[in-house]
């Protein structure tokens, strides 16, 4: 199995160089030269099997052999043993042909635990294999960073550096990060905006000599194998709810389009999705593109569902790529118009496209909150805001005889102000376990929203030494 660059520019890799690369060379992203597909026969057979067997079997033709099996089945295992529910990622019912996939059990309570854990282990295996060690640099707005860190943390191969802006993440999401007591994690509040991070951490990136010297890479969900660990979930709830024998709809709370587009992907490798719905909250450029076909870039609103108030979704990338036929230039010619006049628009074919596989909503702060209550009151069920905001989307594209399964994202006591307000004073209570995160000792570094400062930092820090990247 090989992977192509949506900008048809980079070379074309096998698994493992997708995994240690991320972005391709041409500012693309990799996706699978062909869907892997698997038979009605197999999806039936997941019904009742255990959440790791299925994720083998689900990801091991992206694999294809560049891990082998045994040591992915004792990645997978591994994985999903820090999980608190041993059904990894289970459904529950909120009402007749509703449902609940429940993608919150992981250690840092949100679904970037379900695809970092895998990831993490993946890369720490290749650095093995290859003698080498990595540095992970990445910005959080909260949930990312701190998946990260929880996934990295005594990984012996891989030194993590996460920015953060100080004063604008939850005390709960920084004492994930600063809290691990690990060597190898490097949480870094900056004095700035999560837009500053990004920035530092985008220029970074563009420094050939420091990446390359100190071996830096990335772990947000532009890596292709961050996608695969989220394919598998689509599986299991799909055949738990009959498929292939009947479609299953799915709404998901989007951001950067990385976890419904991995329905997608499922969609492509033969499971019966009815309907594919992004949720969106009042950042709502994905709604708008698929109603009126202009993608154009406001500024961001901040919201209660934070891990969603994003302009730029980069995984929608590699659907415009699918839409356009898989005309690499034509999606560079797209990406140029963003970069120059932060706006496209998309040719009618591919608009038609876009729309017959996904169905877009949005939903402001009033109706998140009131899906937030209605659902508690309805079910006893209390759903965080992203979570929130599918539920309260979902509802209009419901059809009669066909399940219709909301992802949800994170656990409500990651977000208390925010539940405690839409239910007018229910707070969420913290799985057993957790609220010691809130009195363990902090520790941290707080630099200056700088380049060089944070560049220096990492090099003081990052055991990939100059000497040791020039060999390999
Ligand atoms: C990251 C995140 C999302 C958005 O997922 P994307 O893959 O970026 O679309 C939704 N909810 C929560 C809680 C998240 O952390």
């Amino acid at each position: 199995m090989e992977y192509v660059s949506t900008r048809g520019l980079a070379p074309r890799l096998r698994f493992r160089d997708v995994l240690m690369t991320g972005l391709a060379r041409d500012g693309g992203l990799y996706v699978p030269a062909d869907w892997p597909e698997l038979s009605g026969a197999a999806t039936a057979g997941f019904a009742g099997r255990p959440y790791g067997d299925v994720a083998f079997d689900v990801i091991a033709p992206f694999v294809d052999g560049e891990i082998p099996d045994d040591a992915l089945r004792d990645m997978i295992r591994a994985a999903y043993a820090t999980f608190a529910n041993p059904a990894v990622a289970p459904l529950r019912e909120l009402a007749p042909d509703r449902y609940l996939l429940e993608l919150f059990h992981g250690p840092t309570l949100a679904f970037k635990d379900v695809a970092m854990q895998l990831l993490a282990r993946m890369m720490d295996h290749v650095l093995a294999a290859r003698g080498t060690r990595m540095t992970v640099v990445g910005a959080t707005s909260g949930d990312t960073g701190a998946a990260a860190i929880e996934a990295f943390r005594d990984r012996v191969n891989v030194d993590v550096f996460i920015l953060f802006p100080e004063n604008r993440v939850s005390d709960f999401q920084r004492r994930q990060m600063t809290t691990t007591g690990a060597d190898n994690v490097h949480p870094i509040a900056v004095k700035g905006t999560f837009d500053d991070c990004q920035a530092i951490v985008k220029a970074i990136f563009g420094n050939a000599e420091f990446r390359d010297a100190y071996a830096v890479s990335g772990v947000n969900s532009i890596n292709f194998a961050r996608i695969v660990g989220q394919i598998v979930y689509y599986f299991t709830a799909a055949a738990a709810l009959g498929a292939p024998d009947r479609a299953v709809s799915f709404t998901v709370p989007t951001g950067n389009f990385g976890d419904i587009y991995a329905g997608y992907a499922a969609k492509r490798m033969g499971l019966p999705i009815a309907e594919l719905v992004i949720a969106t909250n009042v950042n709502d450029i994905l709604a708008r593109t698929l109603a009126t076909g202009r993608y154009d870039l406001r500024d961001v609103t901040p919201t209660t569902s934070p891990s969603m108030d994003i302009q730029i979704s980069s995984n929608f990338e590699r659907i415009l790529f699918e839409a356009y036929d898989r005309d690499a230039a034509a999606i560079r010619g797209l990406m140029q118009g963003l970069a120059e006049t932060g706006a496209f628009d998309i040719a009618p074919h591919a608009l038609a496209a876009i729309r017959a596989d996904f169905a877009a909503g949005r939903a402001d702060e009033t109706s998140v909150a009131s899906a937030i209550a209605g659902t508690y009151a309805a079910t006893g069920f209390l759903p965080d805001p992203h979570t929130g905001v599918a539920l309260a989307v979902a509802g209009d594209f419901a059809e009669p005889g066909v399940p219709m399964v909301t992802l949800s994202t994170a656990h409500a006591g990651k977000f208390p102000a925010a539940v405690t307000a839409a239910t007018g004073g229910i707070a969420p209570i913290l799985p057993a376990g957790f609220a010691e995160i809130l009195t363990r000792t902090e520790a941290f570094a707080t630099l200056a929203a700088d380049r060089r400062a944070v560049e220096a930092y990492i090099a003081e820090r990052s055991r990939v030494s100059a000497a040791e990247s020039l060999t390999r």
